[in-house]
């Protein structure tokens, strides 16, 4: 998903602004404490039923826009893992009614409470037998963690969307709500009123008129998790590309609001296809090639990745080339679990890096690298998400997507760029994980396959520890007397983290009266020193040249030479809104104009008014340095109605609005 929002994801409309870029992931502190509260997060690690494999899905539902209901029936196939399996559950929340639940044409026994509906099968299966279930059902959907189920509109005409990741599946649909089991293939069946288009995953194979309401039959050959399967449907207009790889041509369909199809929508829209190039290119082929891929706009205000066919909120380059990147890292690969989240985001991220390289070289990459390192540095905890019964910490921006991002660029910067990429394709190609699931260690084991390196220490401190290196690096050199010069160079990391320190290779670069030289050692001690010999007077030490690791620098200078981002004054609308009761805002602050100096520190407010203009709260009230900022807003103690936040720093100042709805 693409960041942002409440329910999840947006993601920037500014290419390499690390602004928009924070904005996409965040989440509502209600939704989520709303989210956590739900029973059937309690058991973070949900597994669903483990006795049974899904093979099959096919929903056949009508969506009623009048009463705002669904109703149909799901057809669940499934091989049984265990000996003499008679008895099985289905997650499905308590507020929809299952009316019932069908084997061979003969009602079988269920019941529906916690959000579970106990099934007991016709007969006993043994381990690999296969058994279907019609379960027929209705009721209006529920509205949890980023919506799963909104009925919305635009400019006055009806919208109805889906965005099940994380927990929301079961909101709307009889499944079993867990990424770590993919049906083989799936049938989505849609009936709705003639004048909306009903649009979801894989191959449209039919369109049934029944008079009033129309039936459009998508169809999914490739295998897919029960969290991607989405409805988004209103009045669409249809713009489409085509995307030719090999002896293959793929529609590339973008389903928009008629409104919004303008040219510079349109523009937007036709990246995709030089998109699915680079990425074939770095990935390997585009994992559903035989169906499609595209866009269908929506409600919320990031992306989704919804497979073959993303919601979009917007149409920016970085959200564009995000969602598409999933269908490779998200969709094809998926992640076991919440824990391993970062496969899916940390890839998408580094995959917007890799667009900007693509169209403005390694220096635009080493840009859009260096805004998530910097948002990445305030990332807490482990990668390995360890409260996964959090919305909000599973998708946390800086972590799971900056920071996850971060980690690629790194062991892009150990192995070299040629490998990395190797490895990146072997991975997307390995059949264990290839249209499955992934954790960390799959991942790693690939990675250390490819590049023939052992890799344990790497993925341990980065995914798995926290923080990043802290180090100080002092050097001399002496005059050896023979025509060269002993240096030594003695590296220390603070010791303020976990791990307590970081093993990396680092490349230090000279610059000698002859040239540069550039040596790299292996930091694996916390205080270490390093002795060479070098031909000609260095004069200079460039610690890290080409900014491959996260980190901090002391030292050398005796001042920070960190990498210097140049932000501008931005002031971003707050995320959720409306909220209730709890908002964040995003902003972020240049420069100090008179200095131009990135150490040095201006003040800087935040404060909220009401409709007249009375002051109530102040957010920030303090000295700040250059640099990108979000604020937590928890209006508890105000009522609903409409407020303003005003940013203020030197000149600048900027007031935008928000709502309140209790
Ligand atoms: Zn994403």
């Amino acid at each position: 998903m693409h960041k942002f929002l409440m329910v999840l994801i947006i993601i920037f409309t500014v290419l390499g602004s690390v602004y928009s870029q924070q904005q996409t992931h965040i989440c509502s502190q209600s939704k989520i404490d709303y989210y956590t509260s739900l029973s059937k997060f309690q058991n973070v690690n949900y597994p669903g039923d483990e006795k049974i494999d899904i093979t099959y899905y096919k929903l056949d539902v009508a969506i009623d826009t009048s009463k705002q209901k669904i109703s149909g029936v799901i057809t669940i196939s499934a091989k049984s893992l265990v000996v003499g399996l008679n008895k099985i559950f289905i997650d499905l929340q308590n507020s929809l009614t299952v009316n019932s639940v069908m084997q061979a044409g003969a009602n079988v026994i269920f019941t529906h409470e916690n959000n579970l509906v106990n099934i007991t099968l016709d007969k006993s299966y043994n381990i690999g037998e296969e058994f279907t279930l019609f379960i027929d059902y209705s009721g209006t959907p529920g509205n949890s963690g980023f919506g799963s189920f909104e009925f919305s509109s635009h400019s006055g005409t009806t919208a109805i969307w889906t965005l099940s990741e994380p927990y929301g599946s079961s909101d709307w649909w009889p499944c079993k709500d867990t990424p770590a089991d993919k049906a083989d293939s799936a049938d989505i069946w849609i009936t709705v009123d003639k004048s909306l288009v009903p649009v979801s995953n894989g191959t449209l194979e039919e369109i049934v008129d029944n008079g009033t309401t129309h039936t459009y039959k998508w169809h999914n050959k490739y295998p897919i998790a029960q969290y991607l399967i989405s409805l988004a449907i209103t009045n669409y207009e249809l713009y489409t590309n085509k995307f030719v790889t090999g002896e293959d041509t793929m529609m590339v369909t973008h389903y928009n609001y008629p409104e919004n199809l303008n040219t510079n929508r349109k523009n937007n829209l036709d990246k995709t296809v030089s998109m699915l190039e680079l990425y074939t290119e770095l990935y390997g082929p585009y994992p559903f090639l035989d169906e499609k891929y595209g866009h269908a706009e929506f409600g919320w205000g990031g992306g989704m990745e919804h497979q073959t066919c993303s919601s979009m909120g917007s149409f920016g380059s970085s959200i564009v080339a995000h969602e598409l990147a999933h269908q490779w890292f998200g969709d094809k690969i998926t992640c076991k679990d919440w824990h391993h989240i970062w496969l899916n985001e940390g890839f998408a991220t580094y995959s917007e890096s890799a667009y900007a390289e693509f169209v403005g070289g390694f220096s635009a990459y080493q840009s859009s690298i260096a805004n998530e390192m910097s948002y990445a540095k305030n990332a807490t905890g482990s990668i390995w998400v360890e409260d996964i019964s959090s919305v909000g910490q599973i998708f946390n921006g800086a972590r799971s997507y900056a920071k996850g991002a971060s980690v690629l660029h790194m062991l892009r910067g150990i192995v070299g760029t040629k490998t990395f990429y190797d490895i990146l394709r072997a991975y997307v190609a390995d059949t264990t994980v290839a249209y499955g699931v992934a954790i960390t260690e799959d991942f790693q084991r690939v990675a250390e396959k490819v590049s023939g390196k052992d890799l344990e220490y790497f993925f341990s401190e980065w995914i798995y520890g926290e923080n990043y290196p802290k180090y100080r690096v002092d050097w001399s050199s002496t005059d050896a007397n023979d025509g060269t010069y002993d240096v030594k160079v003695n590296i220390k990391q603070n010791a303020n983290s976990t791990p307590k320190f970081f093993i990396m290779p680092i490349e230090l670069l000279f610059n000698t009266a002859n040239g540069d030289t550039t040596i790299v050692v292996f930091n694996n001690a916390r205080t270490q020193n390093f002795s060479f010999k070098l031909n000609s007077l260095p004069n200079n030490l460039v610690f890290d040249p080409d900014n491959w690791i996260l980190k901090h620098l002391s030292g050398i200078t005796d001042k920070e030479n960190e990498n210097i981002i140049n932000y501008k004054f931005e002031l971003s609308q707050n995320y959720p809104n409306p909220f209730n009761p709890a908002t964040t805002i995003q902003y972020s602050i240049p420069k100090f104009v008179e200095t131009q100096n990135l150490a040095s520190q201006q003040w800087v407010t935040l404060k909220i008014f009401d409709i007249l203009g009375r002051e109530v709260a102040t957010l920030v009230n303090e000295n700040q340095k250059s640099g990108a900022y979000e604020v937590n807003f928890d209006a508890s103690y105000l009522t609903s109605g409409i407020y303003f936040y005003k940013l203020q720093s030197g000149s600048f100042h900027e007031s935008k609005k928000m709502i309140l709805i209790k």
